[in-house]
């Protein structure tokens, strides 16, 4: 592994990152070079999952308010990014690719279907200029891998479930965690989940996912009311 390293946080995630990609990688090699390269929807489980053990030691060892703030606020905007922002991109792709079936679109119209998709994702709080509105177009997944952007909101809420089925039930998780990322590509995610009593097509599961996206909002909104208390 070769990484830039200049000691802020951000770094120390993705060395945690990286390296879940490097131990994935290693633990899958057994199954041989053509089955050991995983699909889309497992890629990312090691890498955001070492992400999260280490976001959670860096909270933990934390006591400067400042900083937690600065460490909470950074996670959940990277989460909302993963999440709400690629799901948005998604239904902007559904959208046009719908839409082409009965004909070609133009500029101005892919324009409008951008700023309605995000204004729905952001909400009322957020404005948008009318600049914003060929901003689709720096998106090169919608040129070159169409719905791509998927894969990152499922890796995410993935790795929240399985971190949650890891918190619900400790005992015994490393060595059916490990088993799972040596499976490499020889598994659909549905059967790699099954040992953790996880299963993509509940929608319960996607709910423990999107729970911990919750739980850091709520507990960065708790450290600014502890914060203006402090200094109020
Ligand atoms: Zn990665």
């Amino acid at each position: 592994m070769l990484v830039n390293y200049q000691g802020k946080t951000r770094d120390v995630m993705t060395l945690a990152h990286e390296l879940g990609h490097g131990v994935h990688q290693l633990l899958a090699a057994e199954q041989g070079h053509l089955l050991s390269d995983t699909p889309l929807t497992l890629a990312e489980t090691a890498s955001v999952f070492g992400e999260m053990l280490t976001f959670r030691a860096l909270l933990a060892a934390e006591t400067e308010p400042r900083r937690r703030r600065a460490l909470l606020a950074a996670k959940v905007e990277d989460m909302l990014n993963t999440v709400v922002r690629q799901i948005a991109f998604y239904d902007f792709e559904l959208r046009v690719h719908t839409l082409r079936r009965s004909g070609e679109i133009t500029a101005e119209r892919l324009g409008e279907l951008w700023l309605e998709v995000q204004v729905e994702s952001l909400g009322p709080t957020v404005r948008f200029d009318d600049g914003y509105r060929n901003y689709w177009s720096y998106i090169p997944h919608f040129l070159h891998s169409p719905f791509y952007v998927y894969a990152y909101a499922f890796g995410d809420c993935l790795v929240n479930s399985l971190y949650a089925a890891y918190t619900e039930a400790p005992e015994g998780f490393a060595a059916k965690y490990i088993e799972m990322l040596a499976a490499g590509g020889t598994k659909p995610h549905r059967e790699v989940l099954a040992p953790f009593g996880l299963d993509a097509t509940d929608p319960a599961f996607w709910q423990k996912g999107l729970a911990m996206v919750c739980s850091f909002i709520d507990a960065l909104e708790a450290e600014d009311g502890a914060a203006s208390k402090l200094s109020g």
